[in-house]
């Protein structure tokens, strides 16, 4: 039934078998009560499989040194393996080279990365960057800061009432004066997978840049920055079965060429007098300071990890889930999903379910085992369009199954049976 052997899958993931704190509280549970874990949060963070969490270790164990400036072994051996995982990372996403990927912390840093480093220098009033409406937090805060600071317009392009996005108003709003389009692949709310492509050519048609947030897209698709014809591109290796403190920010070349840098240092210079100093060479320029070795290290293992499970079969496996938890939810009554149909989404379902507040829903779900978001998920002015102020959010990866969506449907249906 899956496109890939589940059960092995799991195996790799020892989290998975752990059990959490039953609640006194709930109907037929005592406190000796343990459940099995049910985790459907990994839009929020995915979890590490042993094979990376052993590279790191391995590291930490046997060449852990700081990069680039040893002659040493252990520096030598940590520089090619650092390096090397920005090849890793390139070759995921069809980038020309380890040139055109700076290891950041995360989405968020890349986002503004490119938010200083480009946009302070580029843009000014008479300047619009279009956003869309279903923008995380960190597009949207950052590029609005940006906007106040430069005097540049900051424009939303509309969702319409399925969920998806209004690709009349993007043709409205993308004018000449348009110098930047910052558009979430897969929004982490409505599970709408955006027309990067398109957007990139009415981008590209005004001459302006577009910049892909592809948090909740690389780690479940396969994503190729040249068929998304994309100028800039982020992502979390949290996300995506690497650890925490590692992000990448794809750029095309030239632009990075001539981008200053964002955060000057160690590391990223050739040459430094007492009056001036020249830069390194990409990727290095954008990366001051000791990087996040170990993290980078572990991106890569985690990227070599889903190759060999294969990107194709892990959004099979993923879109079978968001189907039948959408129909499954459809049918149980009393709760609205947001964004479109489930055959046309993303692996997640964010969703309401009615007279429960989102957080009592997640406390009620938690003490089956059963984790989920509740909240805005860093989405507060697309929940205000929706007109709630949090919904809850089930988010499914390679390691999910079937019986873990019934988990959830039986537990949504015991809480909406205790608030009726
Ligand atoms: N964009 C989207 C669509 C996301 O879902 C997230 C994480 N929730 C981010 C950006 C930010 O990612 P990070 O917190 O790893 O920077």
């Amino acid at each position: 039934q899956y496109p890939f052997d589940v059960g092995a899958i799991r195996d790799d993931f020892p989290i998975l078998d752990r059990l959490v704190g039953g609640n006194p509280t709930s109907p037929g549970q005592d406190e000796t009560d343990d459940v099995d874990l049910v985790y459907l949060d990994n839009a929020a963070t995915s979890h590490t499989p042993d094979p990376v969490v052993d590279r790191i270790a391995d590291y930490y164990r046997s060449y852990n040194s700081n990069v680039h400036r040893g002659i040493h072994q252990l520096s030598q051996e940590a520089s090619v393996a650092y390096e090397e995982a920005h090849d890793v990372v390139a070759d995921f996403i069809g980038a020309n080279g380890r040139e055109e990927v700076i290891f950041t912390k995360n989405t968020t840093e890349a986002m503004n990365l490119v938010a200083y480093a480009w946009g302070l220098a580029e843009l000014g009033p008479g300047d619009n960057v279009v956003l869309t409406q279903m923008e995380h937090h960190a597009s949207l805060v950052t590029w609005q800061q940006i906007g106040k600071k430069t005097g540049a317009e900051v424009r939303f392009i509309e969702v319409t009432d399925e969920g998806r996005l209004d690709m009349a108003d993007a043709a409205a709003k993308i004018d000449d004066d348009t110098a930047m389009v910052s558009a979430v692949h897969v929004s982490n709310t409505l599970g709408t997978i955006n027309p990067i492509r398109e957007l990139a050519e009415l981008a590209h048609d005004h001459d302006g840049l577009i910049f892909a947030d592809a948090a909740q897209s690389v780690p479940n698709r396969p994503v190729d920055v040249e068929d998304l014809d994309v100028d800039f591109l982020a992502f979390s290796g949290h996300k995506m079965c690497g650890p925490t403190g590692i992000g990448a920010l794809y750029g095309r070349e030239e632009l990075l060429e001539a981008m200053q840098p964002y955060l000057y240092g160690g590391e990223m210079i050739r040459k430094v007098t007492f009056e001036e100093s020249t830069w390194e060479d990409l990727p290095w320029k954008f990366e001051a300071g000791t990087p996040s070795i170990a993290q980078g290290i572990g991106f890569a293992a985690a990227i070599e990890y889903l190759e060999e499970v294969g990107m194709e079969r892990i959004e099979d496996h993923e879109s079978l889930l968001a189907e039948y938890a959408y129909d499954r939810l459809t049918d149980l009554g009393g709760v609205e999903i947001y964004g479109p149909p489930g055959d046309e989404r993303g692996g997640l379902v964010a969703f309401n379910v009615e007279g429960v507040h989102a957080h009592d829903l997640s406390s009620v779900l938690n003490d089956y085992g059963v984790a989920i978001r509740a909240g805005d998920h860093c989405t507060q002015p697309l929940h205000d369009e929706l007109g709630v102020a949090a919904s809850a959010r089930a988010s499914f990866y390679l390691y999910n199954t079937v019986e873990e969506v019934d988990a959830l449907v039986d537990a949504v249906r015991e809480a909406r049976d205790l608030f009726a």
